[in-house]
């Protein structure tokens, strides 16, 4: 359960600890954001040499504060203990807000603070946003310090950041174009709660009838990837739509990883399938976020083709090309509908798509184009309406027609109005109805693309039938480190994946009944180093005794070799999979073109166990060698439902068994008929 309290949300009453006269100080800001703002609950200050502060009863003294639902503290770190203690034990507080900076985020000391104010929350069933945060704007209340206050709205969004400041900049850059918003947290340091905590929270109290249905988040750091990942696909199954920036990939790369695939991964490769995983888009910029929020703020797109209704030709090619480029589709319109729609534009305007109503092109205009789009042109999912002013004529009517267009269209209507300066007023006018800008095509059309593309939530699915006894068996007695072959053997066995047929030969008079058993022509390789070929481990195409007897002493005579493998030779298109534990995000499963292609292209899809049979479908079209899996110019593709059961199955090995720190599929041969591992390498991590 949630440990945000419903006084954190809809408090009764506030006392802000460390409030001032001076509105340039937080302290000051706070109770002025709270007097301008909704709050209809009672209002405290506490500054110990004010009995009044900007006109609201103050206390000098911590005792005389009476009962209250939330504290916000605007004091020194070292002051925060004691306020918390007080508060939440003798006057039963249940919500704090910690603007104060100075915690863990500065020094070890800070960082104790900060964990004893926790530890007393914990006991007394309180709950606390910051420390080192500028506050909480919602619905019910502006507790926070800087400006500017959106326009809040029960429908807006609801955004969830792990920096103050960039909140700041998010809704400087959001305002102007309309976004309105439910709630707004900022997080600070995460004390107690953080970002996957209010997004649970969210998710426990979502209302299908009046909750808001559009997440904006800003990470930092993905501190509880698993509680992210369960209410962020819980919330967008429940009809939500989330948009979130990860900032940093941190101390990437720098997971010691010696296998080849897992050099490949990083933090922020995990960072990335989580939030493919959970279904929620991935931003890299402000802008982006601000966009994303405000397209989803509209009826969502249920196909790939757009209608683009326009009288200025340039910004609607911009948008051609984006959303074309992007894999969605501007079609031709055209047949006696469209012909119908002509007559009801000036003469030269073209209705094949975009659509152009030209310079002349009004209200009328506009308004059969956007009816035509909507109820005859069935070829057609939604619309981009772009209209500017060259400034010199109102457009508040088209707007207004528009306005009224979006509310009865069956199809999800976007508006570009580029002329924020020629027709300023009349786009505020449209803002004031609770509609939102998009000022520029490219960006929205950006955002459109990527959020068509991110799939769904991945739902669970049944792990494929492999032998949990067997494997857990193995596991339980291997210790750490790389697994001889004859483990690796059996654990791949168990997971049901196949291998080629392979023996283990130490001494050389057993050679000659292995390679009676394997037969001709035949590959050696050295057991021992973990890199084989590196060292001129690997021969390939053996072909007789003599040869497999000088090879054998060869082999055996490499540094670190203790045994030789004999393995049936076995050819077809070179094609990996590896497995890599990324801590709390649990295991990364990689796949693609193996052999020399692995490290030149970097041609890998990554995705976190346990993996859906969709999911692994995504990997293998996200592969930029797809054509070369599936065939092309003459050359045989390979059995890709065979190499989705594989990689499935590694999936399902590492979720079986945790303990695989890393695994390595590196090559397996893929054929028409089968795809069959020749070399794996599985290290158990230390205990
Ligand atoms: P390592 O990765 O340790 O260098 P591998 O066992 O992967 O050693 O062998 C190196 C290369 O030899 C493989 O990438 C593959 O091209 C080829 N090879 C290995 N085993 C076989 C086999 N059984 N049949 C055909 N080719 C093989
Ligand atoms: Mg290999």
């Amino acid at each position: 359960m949630s440990k945000v309290t419903k006084e954190l949300i809809h408090p009764r009453s506030i006392v802000v600890v460390g409030a001032s006269n001076d509105i340039s100080k937080p302290g000051g800001k706070i109770l002025m954001n709270l007097l301008d703002g909704n709050f209809k609950g009672e209002l405290f200050a506490s500054n110990p040499k004010e009995d009044e502060v900007q006109g609201v009863k103050s206390f000098r003294k911590l005792e005389d504060i009476p009962q209250v639902d939330m504290a916000i503290l605007a004091v020194a770190a070292k002051h925060c203990l004691g306020v918390v203690d007080y508060l939440s034990h003798q006057r039963g507080t249940k919500a704090f807000i910690i603007i104060s900076a100075g915690f863990s985020e500065e020094n070890e000391e800070g960082r104790i603070l900060e964990e004893q104010i926790v530890k007393i929350l914990d006991e007394t069933g309180s709950c606390l946003i910051g420390p080192n945060c500028i506050g909480v704007i919602n619905t019910s209340y502006s507790g926070c310090f800087t400006w500017p206050i959106p326009k809040l709205d029960t429908n807006g969004v609801d955004f969830i950041s792990g920096s103050g400041a960039t909140a700041v900049y998010v809704m400087e850059l959001a305002i102007p174009q309309g976004l309105t918003f439910n709630s707004i947290y900022s997080v600070g340091n995460s004390a107690q709660l953080g970002i996957e905590d209010m997004l649970e929270y969210l998710d426990d109290n979502f209302d299908p009838d009046t909750s808001s249905r559009v997440k904006l988040l800003y990470l930092e750091a993905v501190n509880k990837p698993q509680k992210l990942l369960k209410h962020a696909s819980s919330l967008i199954r429940k009809g939500c739509r989330i948009a979130a920036i990860k900032a940093g990939s941190s101390e990437a790369g720098s997971r010691a990883a010696s296998s080849h695939t897992g050099a490949l991964a990083n933090p922020d490769t995990a960072v990335d399938a989580l939030l493919r995983k959970a279904g929620i888009v991935r931003c890299h910029s402000r802008e982006e976020l601000a966009v994303l929020g405000a397209l989803f703020m509209h009826k969502e797109l249920k196909g790939p083709n757009m209608a683009i209704i326009t009288h200025a030709g340039g910004p609607a090619v911009m948008l051609t090309d984006i959303l074309s480029n992007g894999g969605l589709k501007v079609p031709a319109i055209s047949g006696p509908k469209a012909d119908e729609l002509l007559t009801h534009l000036h003469p030269g305007s073209s209705v094949s798509n975009p659509i152009d109503i030209l310079a002349t092109g009004k209200e009328e205009q506009l308004s059969a184009c956007m009816e035509f789009a909507d109820e005859h042109f069935e070829e057609i999912d939604g619309m981009v309406v772009i209209f500017g002013s060259p400034g010199l004529f109102s457009v508040d009517p088209i707007y207004d027609l528009l306005d009224e267009k979006m509310k009865t269209s069956k199809k999800p209507v976007f508006p570009i109005l580029p002329s924020i300066i020629n027709a300023k007023e009349e786009i505020d006018r449209f803002l004031s109805k609770g509609r939102i800008n998009f000022p520029d095509e490219v960006a929205f059309g950006r955002a459109l693309v990527q959020a068509y593309h991110t799939p769904e939530p991945v739902m669970a699915e049944e792990l494929p039938d492999i032998n949990r006894e067997k494997i857990r068996s193995i596991v339980d007695g291997a210790s750490e480190g790389y697994l001889n072959p004859e483990l690796v053997q059996d654990l791949l066995d168990a997971a049901g994946i196949p291998t080629a047929k392979e023996i283990v030969v130490a001494e050389e008079n057993s050679l000659f009944n292995a390679i009676k058993d394997i037969g001709f022509p035949m590959v050696m390789k050295v057991v021992g180093p973990v890199h084989k070929s590196d060292v001129g481990g690997v021969v390939l195409n053996v072909q007789s005794i003599e040869q497999a007897q000088i090879e054998f002493s060869r082999l055996m005579s490499i540094q670190d070799a203790s045994a030789v493998l004999l393995q049936e030779m076995l050819s077809g298109q070179e094609l990996f999979i590896g497995a890599k534990e990324e801590g709390d995000f649990g295991h990364l499963v990689m796949c693609g073109l193996g052999g020399i292609f692995i490290e030149v292209l970097k041609d890998v899809q990554a995705s976190l166990a346990p993996l859906g049979s969709e999911e692994v479908d995504g990997m293998l079209l996200r592969l930029k060698g797809r054509k070369l899996l599936e065939g092309t110019r003459g050359q045989a593709g390979i059995n890709i439902d065979s190499y989705k059961d594989c990689i499935r199955r590694v999936s399902a090995l590492v979720s079986v068994a945790p303990e695989i720190a890393e695994m390595d599929l590196n090559p397996l041969l893929g054929t028409p008929e089968k795809v069959i591992a020749v070399d794996a390498r599985i290290r158990i991590k230390s205990a």
